[in-house]
């Protein structure tokens, strides 16, 4: 297994960690490791290793058996041997824009408030799929809601609840398409706001900004259809 490092602080940059084992395919798996891998819509993260003997870059990251994390190389050149000690960096301009998208995405959700049947988070842009029968009518209205509660400047914090307190609020998931991950009795929720000044809370394995005023000014961009009831809004940072 590989612990997790980028849920406990999204904002590690670089740490060390040790090679656990190469995959057939010459993946890197290591003991931990911040390098965050592909799944709820997000990209998995690039950037590089380095250990005595040499250095390598990551193009991606993804998730390998059971708990493994998987770094994949971006071209093939000499792999860490087993064992080794590494320096992990990431490409931390590139993450950080993706937690800046992701963080807007649940702000999205919070002004179109219904259910999301897909996402998809990007350096530049994301979307959210909507159960939407009919078309969004105030879209610069909405945009400025959205940018408005950025400016708000909310805490984004984390915490865990049982599957049993899970199930008990169903409402807490927005998500219809994608279930939280089961299996080791909690759930990890993530909070926008606080006390009584509360924008958001649903649970989600992602990497957020720990205050939406990181996120920066957002634009929504087209609206398209995408079936009978689905919607597919954009979202795009400014800057
Ligand atoms: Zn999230």
């Amino acid at each position: 297994m590989t612990q997790d490092l980028f849920r406990s602080d999204s904002y590690k940059r670089d740490a060390r960690g040790m090679v656990r084992h190469i995959t057939t395919e010459g993946g890197i798996v290591l003991d931990q490791t911040i390098f965050y891998p592909t799944g709820g819509g997000q990209p998995g993260d690039s950037g590089r290793l380095t250990w005595d003997e040499g250095a390598i870059e990551i193009a991606t990251t993804i998730k390998g058996e059971g708990t493994d994390i998987v770094l994949v190389p971006a071209e093939p050149s000499a792999l860490p041997p087993e064992g080794v000690a590494v320096k992990q960096e990431l490409d931390w301009d590139r993450r950080h824009r993706h937690m800046r998208v992701h963080t807007a995405l649940h702000l999205l959700s919070v002004v179109i408030p219904l259910p999301v049947t897909g996402g998809q988070i990007g350096a530049e842009k994301g979307r959210l799929d909507f159960n939407m029968p009919v078309a969004l009518e105030n879209k610069d209205e909405i945009e400025e809601t959205l940018n408005k509660l950025i400016a708000c400047d909310f805490p984004v914090t984390t915490e865990s609840i049982s599957e049993v307190e899970l199930d008990a609020n169903p409402g807490l998931v927005k998500t219809m398409s994608v279930q939280p991950p089961r299996g080791t009795g909690h759930i990890r929720l993530v909070r926008i706001g606080e006390g009584d000044n509360m924008a958001d809370l649903q649970p989600c394995g992602g990497t957020h900004v720990a205050h939406t005023i990181e996120i920066g000014r957002v634009r929504l961009g087209k609206v398209e259809n995408k079936g009978k009831q689905n919607r597919r809004v954009h979202l795009h940072l400014e800057d």
